[in-house]
């Protein structure tokens, strides 16, 4: 049988990252390819408890809910919100989505048209360029430097292409790790009131910092009208739960509330009860102190396993100050994607840098995540990764 597909669907590839970690679990590898938290992390009897008090509810807490999601784990995220300085919304600006995820499909469902353009930075998330083209939307990419996105280059796509809408991570981007400034923030917000872009921030990663030096999110700069910002309980909690939410315009956020309604009529509610009770009875705050320690410490480990190597000109990378993965470009006549299987048979796997480029990809850069993996097995990773580096410079250099 030959199956006809919808148009839309005809460039929708499988992620490179979920083929990767089905050979990976498959085989005694040491993986830094998928986004995996740290399993021991989880805070799993609060879990329970918090799927008890839900369960104590009686039969009720296992109804249908609400397509926006339950209302009061809304009020809650409001809450934490105003702790980043995102005011002036009330529970009627929340959606609760199964997974940030969700999030930034029902975005595109309601504004992207086939041919319509938007803006990202370069590289970005992979999943996120996955559903812009299954929307088949144009997807221009801004330059982009270590302190965000390039504002001159900005404007002149905003000139030229005249996009209604923009996809940024700007803390601790995936997969770059990088965090834009407050100054980028600020001109950014300008840029996108005067010439009316309105703008998805995507900031899963946030509340994972490694220094107390505190991100202004860019919906934090706004007034209500131009950002859209989502997060997700999958970094801080657990991911099993699928809960994110997004918080913007009404407008939008109702739009988004009608295509979910088509989608899936609503989340888990169950999930949301549980969140909410975790929220109230067990100390969020004081988990996320931990995952930053324990992160950071991870981090540590592979910025020194890698330090010689970056020293040497081998290959270079910014130290991420934040999230859950380093970036590293390798050198030029390296290519990642080339040399994955390589690197596999080595035992460790990373994923290459190229599909999270929407235009001319960097061949010789990859994402390594460092939260998943343990101290000894970074160490060991690390070894495999550049060993096989070396032996590419050692064969490029006999072939010259
Ligand atoms: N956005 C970004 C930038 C991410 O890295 C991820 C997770 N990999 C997500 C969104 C989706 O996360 P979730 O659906 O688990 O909330």
């Amino acid at each position: 049988m030959k199956y006809a597909f919808a148009k839309r669907v005809r460039h929708l590839q499988s992620s490179a990252v979920r083929d990767i970690l089905k050979v990976v679990n498959q085989g005694n590898i040491i993986s830094f390819a998928g986004g995996l938290p740290d399993d021991g992390l989880f805070p799993a009897k609060a879990i329970e408890d918090a799927f008890s008090r839900a369960f104590s509810k009686g039969n009720k807490a296992l109804q249908y809910g609400e397509t926006e999601g339950y209302r009061p784990l809304r009020e809650v995220i409001l809450e934490r919100m105003a702790e980043k300085d995102i005011t002036g919304f009330t529970a009627d600006h929340v959606l609760m989505t199964t997974g940030s995820q969700q999030a930034i499909d029902l975005f595109s469902r309601v504004l992207i048209s086939p041919g319509d353009v938007i803006l990202t930075e370069e590289p970005t998330y992979l999943a996120a360029l996955q559903v812009f083209q299954s929307y088949e939307a144009t997807i221009i990419p801004v330059k982009c430097d270590e302190d965000g996105m390039i504002m001159s280059d900005l404007l002149s796509k905003i000139k030229l292409y005249k996009p209604k809408i923009m996809y940024v991570v700007p803390t601790f981007s995936n997969p770059a790790g990088r965090v834009w400034t407050l100054e980028r923030r600020k001109e950014l917000i300008k840029l996108i009131h005067k010439h009316h872009v309105l703008v998805f921030e995507d900031d899963p990663y946030g509340d994972i910092q490694f220094t107390n030096e505190g991100y202004t999110p860019i919906a934090a700069l706004d007034d209500g009208s131009h950002v859209l910002y989502t997060s997700t309980f999958s970094k801080t909690a657990v991911p099993a739960l699928r809960t994110g939410w997004i918080v913007g315009p009404y407008q939008v956020i109702r739009m988004m509330a009608q295509a979910k309604q088509a989608n899936d009529l609503h989340s888990n509610s169950l999930a949301h009860q549980a969140l909410y009770e975790l929220c109230r009875h067990f100390d969020l705050d004081g988990h996320i102190q931990s995952i930053r320690e324990l992160y950071a410490h991870r981090k540590d480990v592979m910025v020194e396993s890698l330090s010689a190597a970056k020293k040497s000109g081998i290959i270079t990378f910014e130290e991420p100050k934040g999230g859950m993965f380093l970036w590293l470009e390798a050198s030029a006549n390296v290519n990642t994607q080339a040399l994955l299987p390589r690197a596999i048979q080595k035992g460790m796997a990373y994923v290459p840098g190229a599909p999270f480029y929407a235009g001319e990809p960097k061949q010789n850069t990859l994402r390594l995540n460092f939260t998943h993996a343990t101290d000894e097995e970074i160490v060991k990773g690390m070894q495999a990764l550049l060993t096989m580096f070396q032996e590419v410079e050692e064969e490029t250099s006999l072939i010259k």
